[in-house]
């Protein structure tokens, strides 16, 4: 066992939530080291892929935190812990200016909307992940990690935390792997920010689809769920752990890589229908993407699921947003199926032709009398228009669910404190970022924004660490 230097402050994983309050943390003088699993210089994670969009709830982060705070709670069906939500509305736009002053640099793709402040230089959107060097959030890391070495902050890379010290209730540091050597971290604080467990097929399974295996992997291979893991050792209160924040694809994404990040197929499906393998709707397509890639995962076969629409519907919503399925998934190989019949295209899908054309001409009917709340699942109308499926040909696009992070995890509260099953705060523990939960998930499966939750709550704890320390306070103490 080797025991590291002295460090105030010990940060696990170094993507954007852990590199925040790392770096805000060495600005009270305090001594950080980051603790990241990944070897290489350019070690992945998702933050290093990301498509590098600052938003809050879809929109911009920049709007009035009224505006903001009514958004998350619109977008996560008021699921949000109001206190998470109030800090991530009321610390948005400071935490742009923050990461600025950081060096960090953003464009404007649009004067107004989600688009507003994006990472630059901009990531491209293209099919496969082969453009985040030099790019977004590849950048944004490089500049975070610069800026914490300037601070006299460590970054370490190849050491894996495994467990959390605790002493009388109390955290004091961190067991590590590194290179097969045992290392011991002891600290007044530790930050956990390993960025979720979505690849974690024991815990995926448990929480989110009873076959992970059928599940795309839309994300960096990185969050094994050590985090969450370790919280709970040491007392520590999960939540919300059974959505994820993530897209339909293709189903061939889950074996060739020219078919995701993108394509995503989320407003192909939310103008359409999705059916099952017994060609029967299975969930509210008026949710969106995230919802209906959450609610395929959870079927018994995530495989089996597919888009039914018509002509007009590809040509509509099929193309709607950047990168689109039309052109693009068929442009890269990808196959529409499609019959002059209902009965035609079941055929060619495999699956039962009378229930589909039940399903089809049911949906028709309620929509046109008004009745899509009485379909069972309703089909909501306040996001996405539903299209009727009435204009041959009929056509159909086999999907997967592709699972980006995970929404759920450690609770904490507003400046990111570990909570335990009470309520109390851990002391001396804090997480960060697609490690946490509370804030985003629920029934409608809401989603506030992977880069927004990141930054916000790094900084928070990293501040929260900060003043306590200032305070004399050891900064373990719960206040
Ligand atoms: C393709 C793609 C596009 C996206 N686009 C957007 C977008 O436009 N807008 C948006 O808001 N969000 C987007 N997201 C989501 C967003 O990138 C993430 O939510 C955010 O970057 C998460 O940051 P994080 O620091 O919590 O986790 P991560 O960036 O994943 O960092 C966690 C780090 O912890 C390390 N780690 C894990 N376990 C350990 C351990 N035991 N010991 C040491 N280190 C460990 C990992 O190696 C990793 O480096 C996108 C994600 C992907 C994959």
């Amino acid at each position: 066992m080797t025991d590291s230097a002295i460090h105030d402050v010990v940060v696990i994983g170094g993507g954007l939530a852990g590199l925040a309050a790392a770096n805000k943390a060495a600005e009270s003088g305090l001594r950080v080291a980051v603790l990241e699993q990944g070897t290489e210089e350019l070690y992945l994670c998702n933050t290093r892929i990301t498509a590098g969009v600052f938003h809050v709830a879809r929109e911009t982060m920049l709007d009035p935190p009224e505006e903001l705070r009514r958004r998350i709670e619109a977008a996560t069906c008021g699921y949000s812990q109001p206190s998470l939500a109030d800090a991530l509305a009321k610390d948005s736009a400071r935490t742009l200016e923050w990461l600025q002053q950081q060096g960090v640099r953003f464009v404007k793709a649009n004067l107004s909307g989600k688009m507003r402040n994006m990472l630059a230089p901009p990531s491209v959107r293209q099919p496969g992940l082969n453009n985040w060097k030099g790019r977004a959030g590849d950048v944004m890391l490089r500049t975070l990690g610069t800026r914490l070495k300037e601070q006299s902050g460590t970054l370490l890379r190849g050491v894996r935390a495994t467990e959390l010290l605790m002493r009388n209730g109390i955290c004091t540091g961190v067991l590590a792997v590194s290179g097969g050597e045992n290392m011991r971290f002891e600290c007044s604080a530790v930050v956990i920010a390993d960025g979720g467990f979505q690849v974690n097929p024991e815990m995926v399974r448990q929480h989110i689809s009873p076959a992970p295996e059928r599940v795309m992997r839309r994300n960096a291979g990185t969050g094994f769920g050590d985090g969450a893991r370790m919280a709970q050792a040491a007392g520590a209160k999960l939540t919300g752990l059974n959505r994820f924040y993530g897209h339909l694809l293709y189903r061939d994404a889950m074996e060739n890589d020219r078919f995701w990040p993108y394509p995503t197929l989320d407003f192909l499906a939310s103008g359409a229908i999705v059916v099952d393998a017994e060609a029967r709707r299975f969930v509210d397509e008026g949710y969106g993407g995230t919802h209906i890639a959450n609610a395929v995962a959870a079927l018994a076969d995530p495989l089996g699921a597919t888009i039914i629409f018509d002509s007009p519907i590809w040509n509509g919503p099929g193309r709607d947003y950047d990168l689109p399925p039309n052109p693009h998934v068929t442009n890269a190989g990808g196959k529409l199926v499609e019959a002059q019949t209902l009965e035609g295209l079941a055929q060619k899908l495999g699956i039962p032709a009378e229930a589909l054309q039940r399903t089809v001409s049911d949906y028709n009917a309620n929509l046109a009398q008004g009745a899509l709340d009485k379909l069972s699942p309703p089909r909501s109308a306040h996001q996405f228009k539903p299209w009727p499926i009435v204009a041959p040909p009929f056509l159909a696009m086999h999907v997967c669910a592709g699972l980006t992070y995970t929404m759920g995890g450690i609770a904490t509260d507003e400046h990111g404190r570990v909570l335990r099953d009470d309520g109390l705060p851990i002391s001396g523990l804090y997480a960060a970022g697609s490690s946490t939960g509370g804030l985003e998930g629920g029934e409608c499966s809401g989603y506030a924004g992977g880069l927004a939750k990141a930054a916000v709550f790094g900084l928070r704890a990293g501040e929260c660490i900060g003043r306590s320390a200032k305070d004399g306070v050891p900064v373990a103490a719960p206040r």
